[in-house]
């Protein structure tokens, strides 16, 4: 059987590593340039490889092919390879076939990262020996073709599920769904939703989908859609009673015949968005019989994600926070929600489609001034420019920091939380992220 892998990244790699070790001829192709450390690993192993082309002849005589979750399925090695008939799949897909352990399975259009390291976290703590993988650290398929664990916690996005046919996680979570990525979805919303929800398509009775049952599209979709799943709901309102809840700033779970409490105030994680990844990770671990006090404790003592509404430094008074990861209005929303100070708000980057009226009354409470960090910041001064003071702009990180922290006084807080990607300007939302704590620090 021939395994052809389109992607030489960690996925790829990944994949690579474990269709060897199960025997199938492999080939790894990448139109752009391989990294060096995973150059050195496909040598250790022995595999063939090209970079910087597609060579046809080495590609359409594949059996099974996996396609990284970053190229788009109108490529056109992936489109002559459908054409011909051959299946292309995910690395989970791929995996999946050689894994016998439980999966639990996060997606959600916000919120994956997060909640999918409190989820492994509340597990690891609990003592479950479980992996972590999918969109984050180590691939999915290296650590099956490895087999140490006893389970895997999967990040996983709307690509990695458009490449699934056969997984079934037993635990599905799915966190939210706000529009995003719609470029890869012919700009229809309901096909994203739609990717989504594959998440559940192959469980059973047996098997649990975890939502929010605050997010109009999961409500509107289960409405009009059959899952075979348990479902547990968390809510932020008092009022379901199969699953998780707040009442009276507690969360509560009804899960198990246990009841389980925790007073917000006692989470690390600040933000109403956070009480919902937490509530998430609270339904999996109840799931897996994780005792009420070791939840409890590791929910306190997370240490929370660099990029997502991390405190940078306290620099007169003035607090600095990094909320680089926040990539569309909907995560915007939910940091600007969470702050409790006068605002000064740094936004802006390549726009994906945004709406800025659903961040309009937020703006109005919290936001003293902007600085709009982007090559074309013109959607962002028309929307806000009646609505706050100050509105200035800048392509430089160092003066956007500069910018803000003269604008800044004690008491208030500068937030990095650009509600776009960072390709105009950087090179990913990390290197955003870390250009932001490098200018704070040299304050
Ligand atoms: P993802 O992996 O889905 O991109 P992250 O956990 O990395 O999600 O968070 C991305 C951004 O979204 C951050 O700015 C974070 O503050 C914000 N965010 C986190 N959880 C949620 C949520 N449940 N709803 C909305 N926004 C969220």
């Amino acid at each position: 059987m021939r395994l052809v892998i389109l992607g030489g990244g960690e996925s790829g790699v990944g994949t690579a590593i474990l269709g060897k070790k199960k025997g199938y001829d492999v080939f790894l192709s990448d139109f752009g340039k391989i990294k060096n450390n995973y150059k050195e690993i496909l040598a250790l192993h022995k595999l063939a490889w090209e970079e910087e082309t597609h060579t046809e002849e080495l590609i359409l005589n594949a059996d099974v092919v996996m396609k990284s979750p970053g190229i788009p399925d109108k490529s056109p090695i992936v489109k002559k390879l459908k054409e011909k008939g051959i299946p292309v799949i995910s690395e989970i897909e791929f995996a999946e076939q050689f894994n016998d352990k439980e999966t639990i399975g996060i997606t959600g259009s916000n919120g994956k990262t997060t909640t999918t390291l409190l989820t492994h976290h509340l597990l690891k703590q609990g003592g479950l020996n479980v992996g972590l993988a999918g969109n984050i650290g180590k691939s999915f398929a290296w650590q099956v073709a490895e087999d140490k664990v006893e389970g895997y916690v999967l990040e996983l996005s709307s690509f990695q599920l458009d490449g699934i046919n056969d997984y079934r996680p037993h635990i599905a979570v799915i966190t939210n769904i706000s529009p995003d990525h719609l470029d890869r979805y012919e700009y229809q919303y309901d096909l994203y939703i739609a990717a989504k929800f594959r998440i559940t398509m192959n469980q059973t009775k047996e098997d649990y989908l975890v939502y929010d049952a605050d997010d109009e599209a999961i409500n509107n979709w289960l409405a009009h859609n059959k899952t075979k799943a348990t479902l547990i709901p968390f809510s932020l309102s008092g009022n379901n009673k199969n699953g998780v809840y707040v009442k009276d700033d507690t969360i509560v779970s009804k899960i198990t015949k246990n009841e389980f409490t925790m007073p917000i105030t006692e989470l690390s994680l600040e933000g109403k968005h956070n009480v919902k990844n937490a509530m998430a990770a609270i339904a999996v671990a109840q799931l897996k019989n994780i005792r009420k006090k070791t939840i409890i404790e590791s929910l306190s003592n997370f240490q929370g994600v660099e990029h997502r509404l991390e405190k940078v430094l306290k620099i007169q008074g003035v607090e600095y926070v990094n909320d680089s990861k926040a990539t569309n209005t909907n995560s915007a929303y939910f940091a600007l929600d969470s702050m409790n100070t006068p605002t000064v708000w740094i936004v802006g980057g390549v726009d994906k489609g945004n709406d800025y009226n659903e961040l309009m009354q937020l703006v109005r409470e919290k936001v003293k001034a902007i600085v709009c960090l982007g090559v074309d910041n013109q959607k962002i001064i028309h929307a806000f420019g009646n609505v706050v003071d100050v509105v200035t702009e800048t392509t430089s990180m160092t003066e956007a920091v500069k910018m803000a922290s003269r604008l800044a006084e004690k008491g208030d807080t500068v937030l990095l939380s650009p509600a776009c990607a960072s390709f105009d300007l950087f090179e990913s939302y990390e290197d955003r992220g870390k250009q932001f704590k490098a200018a704070v620090q040299n304050l």
